[in-house]
């Protein structure tokens, strides 16, 4: 049966964070976009109405929630800025997840009960400045010596990883080579101030300017040989299984940033005048919005079928890809035609739809490109290269 309506719980939640967005989120995101800054006092917020614990069992700290609660709770966020949303879909996704599925009890109980309360965020570094995409390329390595792993090599444009409460980062090395010549790639967390652990000053950003995003370096970087996530040589499927979860959480982020193009737009099509009318009364005007409430609306379709079946334990691959490409072109389209409509005032960094023709870009990149998405539904159809 086909049913797409949210539960009460979920509506609950949805508005909760709706209401924050509106309330706290919007009144002061601006301020610390243009000052580039980290928005410390919001993040504590989102920890304090659990949000960062949400797909997290209590008995790890979290409310005991799920990924497509998540997935509500960044469309609200985004709706109103993505800087605060970003930061909550890599703590949660890139930081959380992989100590949640992949992590020892040790690990589990060492880290969960802080991130899920948002007291500590956790980085995921994949990426190096060598290339993303192709990220069995890894090139960073971790060999073990007694009991430590020393770690070499380097890290780039890495989510959270340098705030004050960055607690650690889980890397991806190549920890040896398997029988058949390809890399063994295992995932390790190194703790934030880990001697031989640096930390790049913060880049200065197209867009997502609230967020924290870091190059990272490690030189002779040692950290206990405990602090391996899961099993050696796991690091490759680990990632992939993050990656494939993570592209829901992106398109509803999308989906979120296309739906707040449509919100600003209603609102200022019914107030500017020009040629003597507002400008919502000219058809031009109308077809533009229609069209972006129609992306905005194909676009949470696709993530909520992608979200369904992976609470249902289907295969979603090529469903979270869609939803990832689909929302990432609708909030680009959105962001374009919400600049439009607002006019030169679209272009000044003060209005929301300045900051989202600026943010949506990102959504073609992070997590795979779209490029990266063609692939993985081509490979889904049987095709292979
Ligand atoms: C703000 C920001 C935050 C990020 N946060 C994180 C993070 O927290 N953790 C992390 O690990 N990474 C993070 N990333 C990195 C991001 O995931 C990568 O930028 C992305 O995966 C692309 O990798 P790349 O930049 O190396 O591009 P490349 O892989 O070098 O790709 C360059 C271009 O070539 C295309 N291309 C590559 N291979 C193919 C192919 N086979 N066929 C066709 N086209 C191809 C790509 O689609 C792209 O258009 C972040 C990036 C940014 C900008």
């Amino acid at each position: 049966m086909v049913d797409h309506r949210l539960s009460e719980e979920y509506e609950a939640l949805r508005e909760s964070v709706q209401t924050f967005a509106r309330k706290e989120v919007a009144p002061v995101i601006g301020e610390y976009y243009e000052r580039e800054e980290f928005p410390y006092p919001l993040v504590e917020a989102m920890g304090r109405m659990g949000l960062f614990g949400l797909p997290i069992p209590e008995e790890y700290g979290g409310m005991g929630g799920d990924y497509f609660a998540l997935c509500l709770a960044l469309e609200e966020l985004a709706r109103v800025d993505s800087s605060v949303a970003i930061t909550l879909e890599a703590g949660v996704s890139l930081g959380i997840m992989p100590i949640y599925r992949f992590g020892t009890d040790e690990q589990r109980r060492t880290w969960l009960p802080r991130l899920a309360r948002g007291e500590v965020l956790g980085a995921f570094g994949l990426t190096e400045p060598g290339g993303g995409s192709d990220a069995g390329a890894t090139r960073t390595t971790a060999v073990l010596d007694g009991d430590e792993w020393v770690i070499n090599g380097s890290k780039a444009f890495i989510t959270n990883s340098g705030t004050d409460i960055t607690g650690f980062v889980t890397v991806t090395a190549v920890t040896g080579q398997r029988p058949d010549g390809s890399k063994e790639i295992s995932a390790i967390i190194v703790p934030a101030g880990t001697p031989g652990f640096t930390v790049a000053k913060k880049y200065s950003k197209v867009g997502w300017s609230a967020s924290d995003t870091h190059e990272l370096s490690f030189d002779n970087c040692r950290v206990p040989a405990a602090n391996l996530l899961g099993e050696r040589g796991r690091g490759y499927a680990q990632f992939l299984a993050t990656l494939t979860e993570g592209r829901v959480a992106i398109a509803a982020l999308g989906v979120g940033l296309a739906q707040g193009c449509v919100d600003e737009c209603l609102r200022y099509v019914g107030e500017r005048e020009a040629f003597g009318r507002t400008i919502g009364e000219y058809q031009a005007i109308q077809f533009k919005l229609a069209d972006m409430e129609l992306r905005a609306h194909t676009a949470r379709l696709a993530y909520y079928d992608a979200a369904s079946r992976m609470l249902r334990g289907e295969p979603y691959k090529k469903e979270a890809a869609i939803a990832k490409l689909v929302s990432s072109n609708a909030a680009m389209d959105n962001a374009r035609d919400a600049t439009q409509i607002f006019g030169g005032y679209g272009f000044m960094n003060e209005t929301p739809v300045g900051r989202f023709y600026r943010d949506a870009k990102i959504l073609e990149i992070g997590e795979g490109t779209s490029e990266v998405q063609r692939m993985l539904i081509a490979r889904e159809l049987g095709l292979r290269a």
